[in-house]
């Protein structure tokens, strides 16, 4: 357990209120970042509750990513501490996308990106097709006509595992990935914008198709 002690501090100005989390001593928490006057503690010191590790294993398929030409390191290192959380068993790094060595990493990667094993590939179309002859299941994260709501896809959890394939922020899966793919997921969107942030996406998925119970059942109902 993460033994940080925080507390809440409230700023004193009626009108403000403004409340936030600092810790005990913390420079300046004593004055309102946003109005300058005095802020209390209104919560003591209490510690960072984080589940240990616990016993709610993932029922899903045992699913591997791959991650091709994705840009930016702050998408890497929240894809690789997803990954970690939902037990994913290999992450594959293909083309401009950064690797844990990559220093920035870190940001957001928290420590995740060192538990998981990874492997950095020039050519992702050229690891893909290593992996698909070892066996994998081949699924993309991505629009189009040929795509299935995540939400409404089943699987055979006693086969081999998913590589589920990830591409690049702007363009997307390369088509010549896509093309050797067996699935297209996508998830629903129904506001004004066409794609989530793929570290968001990816979020989704992984912790559907690791945790979900619906993902091996046969009966397919749309939602
Ligand atoms: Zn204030």
């Amino acid at each position: 357990m993460d033994k940080t002690l925080h507390q809440i501090r409230q700023c004193t100005n009626p009108n403000c209120q403004f409340r936030f989390p600092a810790i005990p001593g913390q420079p300046g928490a004593g004055c309102c970042p946003k109005c300058g006057a005095a802020t209390a503690v209104v919560e003591e010191a209490f510690p960072n509750l984080k589940p240990e590790a616990h016993n709610l294993k993932p029922t899903g398929p045992e699913v591997e990513v791959l991650l091709d030409n994705i840009r930016s390191t702050f998408n890497v290192g929240s894809m690789f501490r997803t990954a970690d959380g939902s037990q994913i068993r290999h992450v594959h790094l293909c083309g401009i996308t950064p690797t844990p060595q990559h220093p920035k990493i870190a940001k957001t990667g928290l420590g995740a990106e060192f538990s998981i094993p990874w492997t950095y590939h020039l050519n992702g179309l050229t690891a893909v097709k290593t992996l698909k002859e070892r066996g994998c299941r081949l699924w993309a994260l991505e629009g189009g006509d040929q795509a299935e709501s995540l939400f409404s896809t089943t699987a055979d959890l006693s086969g081999p595992p998913i590589l589920l394939v990830v591409g690049n922020e702007v363009s997307g899966v390369d088509p010549g990935i896509l093309n050797l793919c067996e699935k297209t997921l996508w998830i629903p969107m129904r506001g004004i914008k066409r794609s989530l942030n793929v570290a968001v996406a990816f979020g989704i998925a992984t912790y559907y198709l690791r945790y979900t119970s619906r993902i091996g059942s046969t009966a397919k109902e749309q939602f």
